[in-house]
């Protein structure tokens, strides 16, 4: 498994898989061709057909500018990934140079005839096999983390200073979310309310979350600066809780840089046993994985052993099983911005199963398990429910309100 840096990465909205992979794809081609007179760029499968509303088009002549560029849309499927791109270089008229590159999720890319060069920092292949790792030693998962990266805690501290900085700006935009929808920003608004609810502790501890959570999911949308965790769509989950627990319970900022270790390890072996794509595996990739990387590290802050810890990932991800991705015109807008408020919730709930429940029955299902079906459900998945938005609520949206 490689690098939480891998899995933690810093940048642009609204899609990991639809603009920091292609704007990192971008950003190779441009290095290799450089003097050139202009580039064509054809956009297969997902990324055509939900490219407009991801911003891809415009991430990819951002990266190649200001040499031209011209972009195509071909809806269909190359086989080896949903989200292809063919990259060409031309010096007058002659073509000197062509790549197919694939955005293969969490805004990593992999070009074709290239052997996939994965830096493998972590040997073990599942969690069963970090478990037991843990067990011989008598580690935590922190001190897993830091026996093969001991340097980390300085890139997880940007990490959570972006986040927050993500939450802050937020929570304090107003006015219209860009795209055709018109969305409202509404993140700033529950804050507000969370704030005037002063006799009920669990609802106002929950409207906190969810407006922390809409603020990331906002700003994402907008195009501005995340951190995947794992996903630009499913940006907001981990952070929501997160924040919540070193701005408004005051937990240490040491504690909530292992918490990210914690859910990293989680991310990891979904990343690198499934997939974390949405074009691959649908919505549960995406939040399903980050809703197991936040009920484990909030397992984790709730002081649980790893056993726990695992059985409130498990379950974050079992009752995400099978959820479409489905963007409204291909936005990750609706129904993602929503979606990331719910899975803050669930994962906390998660958590607290991982601390109450496993007190009286061991769970059954592994993390390994469940990621293991979670893999075999997305392929069985149909590509409309891959981000394609051909299906589930992007059909529905668009058939009723069709101008
Ligand atoms: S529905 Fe889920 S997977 Fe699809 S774009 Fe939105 S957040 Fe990403």
């Amino acid at each position: 498994m490689e690098s939480l840096k891998a899995l933690y990465k810093i940048g642009p909205g609204p899609s990991s898989s639809h603009t920091i992979g292609p704007s990192e794809a971008a950003k190779y081609f441009k290095h290799k061709y450089s003097n050139v007179t202009r580039y064509e760029v054809t956009l297969f499968g997902s990324l055509a057909l939900t490219g407009k509303g991801h911003l891809t088009d415009y991430i990819i002549e951002k990266e190649l500018k200001p040499t031209p560029v011209t972009i195509t849309f071909d809806p269909h499927f190359k086989r080896y990934h949903p989200n292809a791109m063919e990259f060409r270089a031309y010096l007058g008229d002659n073509k000197i140079g062509s790549e197919i590159i694939y955005s293969i999720g969490g805004g990593n890319i992999e070009i074709e005839g290239k052997p996939f060069e994965v830096k493998e920092v972590y040997p073990e292949k599942s969690f069963t096999d970090i478990r037991l790792l843990c067990e011989k030693n008598n580690w935590s998962l922190v001190d897993y983390v830091l026996h093969y990266e001991p340097d980390i805690l300085e890139y997880l501290d940007l990490v959570f200073t972006t986040m927050s900085d993500c939450i802050n700006r937020g929570l304090t935009t107003t006015g219209l979310i860009p795209g055709k929808l018109k969305l409202e920003r509404v993140a700033g608004a529950i804050y507000q309310d969370a704030l005037h609810i002063e006799h009920d502790e669990y609802e106002h501890n929950k409207m906190l979350i969810t407006s922390y959570a809409y603020a990331v999911g906002e700003e994402n949308a907008s195009g501005n600066i995340v951190v995947c965790a794992p996903t630009c769509g499913s940006s907001g989950v981990f952070p929501a809780l997160l924040y919540f627990f070193y701005h408004d319970l005051h937990l240490a900022k040491s504690k909530i840089l292992e918490a990210l270790m914690v859910g990293g390890v989680f991310g990891n072996v979904v990343k690198s046993n499934a997939t974390i794509s949405g074009a691959k595996g649908g919505c549960q990739a995406e939040m399903g994985t980050a809703c197991s990387m936040a009920a484990s590290g909030i397992a984790y802050l709730l002081k649980e052993d790893t056993k726990r810890i695992e059985y409130a990932a498990e379950v974050a991800m079992e009752h995400h099983l099978g959820l479409t991705c489905d963007p409204v015109e291909g936005y990750v807008q609706i129904p993602c911005i929503e979606r990331g408020g719910v899975a803050a919730l669930r994962a906390y709930d998660a958590a607290l199963f991982g601390k109450y429940i496993a007190l009286h029955r061991t769970n059954r299902v592994s993390f390994d398990e469940v990621v293991a079906v979670m893999k075999v459900t997305g392929e069985h998945l149909r590509s409309e429910y891959r981000e394609t938005a051909l299906g589930g609520l992007a059909k529905e949206y668009k058939e009723k309100h069709r101008e």
